[in-house]
Formats: C-alpha cells, structure tokens, sequence
C-alpha cells in the first residue's frame, strides 16, 4: 500500500493552543434567513452560520445517514480516466464496459490429455483404435478421424473433426499405432467453444475493480490496456496539539496519532491515492495553510476538532471560512461529522475519536466515494457488504440514531450469527479488531437475542 506524506513536520515539542475560542456563529437577521435556498421537506434542524464573505447556504445540523449521502453527493469527487497497460491495471477501477473480443474458448478442446475419439467406438471396455496423429497446443490443425480411429490430444488442444468424446491417458494402453481403451469416453472433457464468452460479450461492467481475475479477464478477452478511473487524490488530515506519530517519545499529555494511517489504508483499498498529511496542531493559522495546501487533492478527510468542545477548530474555521453543507448525524458512534468545502475541494470533517472515525469512512465516506466515481455494485471496490445476522445476545440501540455497534459476525449451520466482545467505547480501536461487523439498528430499536437484523461486515 502506497501512502504519500506530502510535507513531514520533524517532531517537534508541539505548541499548545494558539488562539482563544470567539463565540459561537451569529445568527443572520431575519432577511437574510429569507434569502436563503430552502432544503427539501426531510430537513430536520437547522442550523445557520455566517461563513467567507457573508451568510452561507444553510448548513443542516444533526441529519441522518441518508441526507448526509444526499447532501455530500451535491458535491462529488471528480472522475478523470486514464489508459494503462493491463499490468499496471491492479487495484483499478474500469471507466469502461469490456466485452470480449474473442470467443472463450476460441475452438472446441480437450479438457484432458489423452486420446480424441468416437464415442460411439469405446462403448465397450478395450476396443482396439487406430492411433492417426496428435492435436498439440499452438500446433497444426489436427487431423480428421473416422470410425476405428483415436487421434491423441493435449490439454486445451483442438478437437479433430469427427471426435465427440475424449479417453484421459490413464484409461489407455498403448501399444505402437494401437490404442486400449479402458476407460471411459467423455462428451464432458470437451470445452465447447464458446462456453464461456461469445465474442462481444459484455464481461467487465464499468465500476469493476480489477482483481487478479478480472486483470486475467481482461487479458482472455483480448485488452492489452485498458481505460481506467484516474486515482481520485484524497488528502488525510489528523488535528489535534495531543497527537504525535508512533515510533516516536510521548511527552506528558501526548497520545499515538493513528487515525490518518486507518483512513489512508481505506483510502487506498478504495483504488484512491491517500495523501496523508502530518498532523496539525489545534491553531486556526495552521488548519487554515495546510487545508490551503490540501486543497489541491481531489477531496480532503480531517480527522478531530469537530465537536461542541472550545478547541473543535476544524468546525470553527470551516464556519468561519469554508462552506459547510452539514454539522453532526444522527449515528452512534460517530455524531459529530461535517461535511463541506474548502476552496471548492469536498471536505469531510471526521470526528477524533478512532473509532467513530473509521464508523463514518465505512457508512458515509465509502458510499459517498463509491457513487460519486460510479462503481458498479456487485463488481466495485468493497470495505464493507450489507448482510442480515442473528444475534446471539440482547443489543440496545440509540434514542434517535442509527446505532452501528460492534459486532462479531460468524458463520454457523447455514447462519450469520452476531456477538459483541469488547467494551463499545468510541476511542477503544480494540473494539474494531476485536469485531467484525456493525450493527444497522433503526433508531430508538433494541435488537433481542434470536432476532436477525441488518448489519455491515466490515472486509
Ligand atoms: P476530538 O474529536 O479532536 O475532540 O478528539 C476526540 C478524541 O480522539 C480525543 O481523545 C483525541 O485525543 C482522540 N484523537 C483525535 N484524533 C486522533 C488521531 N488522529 N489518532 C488517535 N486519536 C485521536
Ligand atoms: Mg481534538
């Protein structure tokens, strides 16, 4: 996995809070609220800020998943493609439909080695054949055979004219240009032509992540190159004065980033090039240059900094100087996210805590990446599979959120089953190596033992 770091920060003492927090936002007056572009009936609460230059299009507070997606979509990744050799096309995503240029197989062949025959000839065990030449991979065409006559074969060898059956070699005896057979004679060893593809045929959709066998398709089908989505650049920010890179002394107060390195991998299993930054300090002067230096990436995920809290300064400056689209979801975990632009780059505001982190990458980053670059459903990049699980045990769900709690999915007797282990703390990343899955409770719903209910599984 490729992550680049843009611009490394030698580890210095990091400094403490630069800037007192202002008040919060001020209301606009009553015109200007008037003025503003209304938001279909399934706005729940909203909120208004004042942002660069004046009052800003509304910013939606506390949405639920969906209009997060919604909303997040009004501002999509941009899709550019490009043409690579096919050896270079793993981990790719297809901007094209492929459909074959060949027929696969291109010829009727054997499925074995052994002998081409007539099965009308072997119907009892050792009839005597005549042995009358042999059908070899890339060689010449074999010859014809007629009643009484064997022709030998290779593995994905033509079949002769005149033979519908094949003997495998270890059913044979052979002795000169005489041929036992002692064994059966197959219509099934054969590969008909065609069986797999018709020429033309459309195999590879476009949105296909190219996987070793869908390279090794592409290749049967005749595609040296092929035209592919150009890796969106997704730029990964970490906030907070605590937070120092691993491998390195803690100083009192000091914690182990490790958010940005999670949300770079999800980045680069989604076939996007993560562009992970250095952590920043909780300064306005700070966020303000480096999401300026960001902001040449296609899109940018922070991570910290966007709750109620005096130091949350990535909500701060995005209400001050960036355009916020909306602030908070009504998940658990996973409450505070915003979602906005700054200079015109899409900006996902995650929340700090590790775990709530990668919860809103999974339910509302994925989709928002998969829809916006149009990756096909079944045969796109995929972190996580919707899927329906019993529980093991009584779950509880959240007042007024989606509740994804940690779960361990397990296969047993032709069932999905679920159990939790580790304790639910949203800092506790443990719990999501500890799990597998996540639940998909419906607001204000507890989940009973027995019951079977929607969940993620988490790949
Ligand atoms: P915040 O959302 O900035 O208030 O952070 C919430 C919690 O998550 C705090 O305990 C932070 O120390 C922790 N946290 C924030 N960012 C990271 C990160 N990049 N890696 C690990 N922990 C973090
Ligand atoms: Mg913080």
């Amino acid at each position: 996995m490729r992550m680049r770091l843009e611009r490394v920060r030698p580890n210095i003492q990091k400094r403490h809070h630069d800037q007192p927090m202002n008040k919060g936002p001020q209301l606009p007056t009553k015109q200007a609220q008037s003025a503003l572009p209304q938001y279909p009936a399934q706005t729940q609460e909203v909120g208004i800020t004042l942002q660069r230059g004046g009052v800003c299009p509304i910013m939606e507070k506390g949405v639920t998943l969906e209009r997060a997606l919604e909303l997040a979509l009004h501002s999509p990744l941009s899709k550019q493609t490009e043409t690579l050799h096919l050896e270079a096309g793993r981990g790719r995503i297809t901007a094209k439909p492929l459909s074959s240029k060949v027929d696969d197989p291109r010829f009727d062949n054997s499925a074995m080695d052994g002998f081409a025959v007539m099965a009308s000839d072997c119907v009892n065990s050792g009839a005597g054949l005549t042995i009358v030449g042999i059908s070899q991979t890339g060689g010449q065409l074999p010859p014809r055979i007629i009643a009484g006559e064997a022709c030998r074969i290779m593995t994905g060898a033509p079949l002769p004219e005149g033979a519908d059956a094949i003997v495998m070699v270890e059913d044979t005896e052979v002795n000169g240009d005489q041929v036992t057979i002692n064994g059966p004679a197959r219509t099934g060893y054969i590969r008909k032509r065609a069986e797999n593809l018709s020429m033309g045929q459309e195999a590879l959709p476009t949105g296909t992540h190219l996987s070793s066998a869908s390279i090794a398709l592409a290749g049967t089908m005749g595609y040296g190159e092929v035209e592919v989505i150009k890796k969106p650049r997704i730029a990964i920010l970490s906030t907070g004065d605590e937070l120092v890179q691993p491998g390195t002394e803690l100083e009192p107060g000091q914690i182990y980033e490790s958010n940005s390195h999670a949300l770079a991998s999800l980045v680069e299993s989604m076939g996007c090039e993560a562009v992970r930054h250095e952590s920043a300090n909780d300064s306005m002067d700070e966020l303000r240059n480096t999401l300026d230096t960001l902001s040449d990436c296609d899109a940018i995920l922070t991570s910290g900094g966007v709750s109620m809290g005096e130091w949350d300064l990535v909500r701060k400056i995005m209400e001050e100087e960036g355009d916020i689209s909306f602030w908070r979801m009504k998940i658990r975990p996973g409450g505070p996210p915003l979602f906005g632009t700054w200079k015109g780059t899409p900006l996902f505001g995650l929340p700090g805590n590790p775990v709530s982190s990668l919860v809103v990458f999974h339910v509302l980053v994925a989709p928002w990446i998969e829809r916006s670059l149009g990756y096909h459903h079944e045969m796109g990049p995929r972190i996580n599979q919707k899927l329906s699980v019993k529980l093991e045990e009584n779950i509880s769900g959240a007042p007024e959120k989606l509740c994804l709690r940690r779960i361990r999915i397990r296969s047993e007797n032709g069932q999905l089953l679920a159990t939790t282990h580790t304790h639910q703390g949203s800092g506790n990343m443990h719990s999501l190596v500890a799990h597998n899955g996540l639940t998909l409770l419906p607001p204000d719903t507890d989940g009973k033992t027995g019951e079977v209910i929607d969940a993620l599984w988490l790949l």
